[in-house]
């Protein structure tokens, strides 16, 4: 099998991931939390690994999630979503006796964000080992975790399970640690995080994230800490400041995309998704790095967190554009 610098290449199956799908409903006026009646603007499909497999799909890569929702609208806006976008959606299990998950998010004037979740008691916590699941690990050429599927209760051993048989077929994994050790379903998710931490390929942390993968509060540290104990690429996300590509190679730091901040949510799954596809193609990390910055700055101009993920075409387009403007 072919790899680009340890990333297994598309020919070997697709990209999966497994963790949330929710529904996310949206304030509409900035303020603290919800201790009142205000207006709201939603359903929109959400959830971070579903964010990030729509984006696989719109960049035409095979890829599939392993998820759960109720039988409810909730729950089949999001598999219709999905699979209008082309992912594999015959992992999604509809649960007749569960609602779907959700996140009512409503942002303060600092920017910050207050949240009511309902993923642990919704479907979306009950993600399980499947016959359909079994099928699409079996087939996958390489395993995306996401950080926040740990809040699952349960989800540590079928993260393992994948991990195990999609190395085992010469598979690659990524890991975006956007984890919070408090969401952390006990001692199991703790460890399974560990272990996929110890054999990601290419690793996508943001802010402090990178310290706490590394156990290291400094950056150059970190990142050595990190490639010396095997990932072979590791992407460091900086919002409005862009984003940097460490390898034991080479270094590449780009700034972002100059736009107006509608929304940020989803930003960093748009990033992830394009920076593993582009990859999985055989583009080079330079390239890939520059479609990802494109794809995260598109995402934070668009309200809703998977309103922003984007094709090939549209990265294009907006690339040409801001290159444009940069010019005249
Ligand atoms: P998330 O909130 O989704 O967890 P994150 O912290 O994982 O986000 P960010 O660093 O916020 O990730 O965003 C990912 C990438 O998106 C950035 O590296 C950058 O390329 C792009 N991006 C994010 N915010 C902006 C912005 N305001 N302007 C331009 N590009 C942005
Ligand atoms: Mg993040």
């Amino acid at each position: 099998m072919s790899t680009v610098s340890g990333i297994a290449d598309e020919a070997l199956g697709p990209t999966i991931t497994i963790g949330e799908i929710l529904v996310e409903i949206m304030a509409t006026t900035i303020g603290e939390g919800f201790r009142a009646p205000q207006t709201l603007i939603g359903p929109f499909p959400s959830g971070a690994p579903a964010i990030f497999i729509d984006q696989v799909a719109k960049l035409g890569g095979a890829c599939g999630i392993i998820a759960a929702v109720g039988d409810d609208d909730f729950g089949w806006l999001n598999i219709q979503r999905l699979e209008a976008d082309g992912a594999d959606v015959s992992a999604i299990a509809v649960l007749p006796d569960q609602t779907t998950g959700s996140a009512f998010v409503r942002y303060r004037e600092d920017g910050s964000r207050d949240f009511v979740f309902n993923i642990a008691r919704s479907a979306a916590g009950h993600v399980a080992m499947t016959e359909a699941a079994k099928s699409l690990i079996s087939r996958a050429g390489h395993l995306h975790v996401m950080g926040s599927a740990f809040a699952i209760p349960g989800i540590g051993p079928i993260v393992l399970e994948a991990l195990r048989v999609v190395k085992g077929r010469g598979g690659s994994v990524s890991l975006d640690p956007n984890v919070r050790k408090e969401l952390l379903s006990g001692g199991q998710g703790s460890e399974a995080l560990d272990a996929v931490l110890a054999e990601a390929d290419l690793l996508l942390p943001s802010g402090e994230e990178l310290f706490m993968a590394a156990g290291v509060a400094d950056e150059n540290k970190a990142i050595e800490t990190l490639l010396a104990r095997g990932a072979t690429e590791i992407v460091v996300k900086r919002g409005e400041e862009g984003a940097s590509v460490f390898s034991v190679q080479e270094r590449i730091d780009r700034a972002a995309f100059v736009v107006e901040e509608l929304d940020p949510t989803g930003a960093g799954d748009c990033f992830g998704a394009t920076y593993l596809t582009c990859r999985r193609k055989g583009l080079t990390a330079e390239q890939s790095l520059r479609y990802a910055n494109a794809a995260g700055a598109l995402t934070v101009t668009r309200r809703g967190p998977m309103e922003g993920t984007c094709s090939f075409a549209e990265l294009d387009a907006f690339i040409a554009s801001q290159e444009s403007r940069n010019n005249s």
